[in-house]
């Protein structure tokens, strides 16, 4: 099967881009089976595949004519998983991404290990069709993953999450990061309880950054910063979080590490709310985390981060002890850094505060990225000294 792609998109091709878009295509013919791409004039440029997603309708899989097979996926894994060498041999972490799309070669496909069972997701149709060719491929390399689940991510009238092969996992099941307990739920809609981007920050959490301090997590989710904070020597944390959920699920973190949930603060709120609430109760803080969605609607307000950072920088500076720390992070890809850097600083000039950039995450190693795709290096986290 093949299909012919633009003057402007075999230029994509050619320059290692992995994404096919709509306006690629000379015929706006989709297939289910995998496609040789060729150039305006029929010449092969790429083996791939169609497949609607949020994002693009399609993926490079390899720059020579190949069969996309078995094989090929074997070959796949076995690559991400010697990438992955180092996490293997650390004891303390056994979460971590195994396969992560593009950055592993192939688009429309995430695996992560919750300690010895996976989570596939999948982003379009088209692969998900090749499911059983890539879960045995799969199974050859990690024969040591007893279960997995899997989360469909497009649009289908599947369920969202379900067993994909093997034994089921625990509830919660208990995994490590640096140590820390966290716990997991892994056929639990879409999200696990952990989101393992995150794992290097919460790792300077734990190492001491937050040590002798006391801690404001916005955006909380299950309170993941928050535990890796009050496990590196935080003396208080406080939590925020629209979802009523976040207060069982934050507690059940704390518990599981052995902290009690009672020493810790946990609110169910709107952050802007809880803003307006502090500075009404005079509450200071040392550090302050800040890691909201890209996007969030509430019945008041809709938020972007492209749009409102700066506000949460503001409202931040207000709750800050003379001297403290932001931690300011974002997952919006449509924010470059460059960007996002912007807007942090202008609040804070906006404050007449002194700051100083003191340490930056991106993405970790497990995952990983296509310098030729920088769309899929999504994570910026920035950290200020501020001195009021
Ligand atoms: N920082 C978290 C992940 C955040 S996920 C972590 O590291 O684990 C985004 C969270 O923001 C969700 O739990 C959602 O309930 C919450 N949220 C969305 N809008 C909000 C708002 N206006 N105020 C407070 N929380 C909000």
């Amino acid at each position: 099967m093949k299909r012919q792609l633009t003057m402007q998109g075999s230029k994509k091709v050619r320059q290692g881009y992995p994404l096919i878009q709509q306006e690629d295509l000379v015929k706006a013919e989709m297939s289910t089976d995998w496609v040789e791409l060729t150039g305006p004039q029929g010449e092969f440029l790429a083996m791939g595949y169609l497949g609607k997603q949020n994002k693009g309708i399609g993926w490079v899989l390899s720059h020579t004519k190949q069969a996309i097979n078995e094989a090929f996926f074997i070959h796949l894994f076995q690559v991400a998983k010697e990438k992955r060498h180092h996490y293997y041999q650390d004891a303390t972490t056994t979460a971590f991404r195994l396969f992560n799309g593009e950055g592993d070669g192939m688009g429309g496909l995430i695996i992560d290990l919750y300690q010895d069972h996976g989570v596939f997701s999948w982003y379009n149709e088209t692969l998900y069709g090749k499911k059983k060719e890539i879960v045995t491929a799969f199974q050859t390399v990690f024969p040591e993953v007893v279960g997995a689940y899997e989360k469909i991510r497009f649009e289908s009238t599947l369920p969202e999450s379900q067993l994909l092969y093997g034994e089921e996992a625990s509830e919660p099941l208990l995994v490590k990061e640096n140590g820390i307990t966290f716990a997991t739920y892994l056929n639990e809609g879409l999200m696990t309880g952990i989101f393992l981007d995150q794992k290097e920050v919460r790792g300077a959490l734990v190492e001491g950054m937050a040590s002798g301090k006391t801690v404001l997590n916005m955006f909380s989710y299950t309170g993941a910063f928050s535990v890796a904070a009050a496990m590196g020597g935080a003396t208080k944390t406080t939590s925020v979080d629209l979802a009523k959920r976040s207060v069982p699920k934050t507690k059940e973190q704390f518990l599981v590490n052995g902290i009690d949930p009672e020493t810790q603060n946990i609110h169910v709120m709107d952050t802007f709310e809880y803003f307006k609430y502090a500075k009404r109760k005079n509450l200071t803080f040392d550090v302050v985390v800040l890691d909201p969605p890209s996007f969030a609607r509430n019945k008041k307000k809709t938020f972007s981060v492209a749009k409102n950072y700066g506000e949460l920088i503001e409202d931040s500076v207000d709750l800050l002890n003379e001297t403290g720390t932001i931690i300011a992070s974002t997952n919006a890809a449509n924010v470059s850094p460059k960007q996002f850097k912007q807007m942090i600083e202008s609040a804070f000039e906006a404050k007449n505060v002194t700051f100083k950039n003191s340490q930056n995450y991106t993405l970790p190693s497990d995952f990983a990225t296509n310098p030729a795709f920088p769309e899929g290096d999504y994570l910026k986290v920035y950290c200020y000294n501020i001195k009021k």
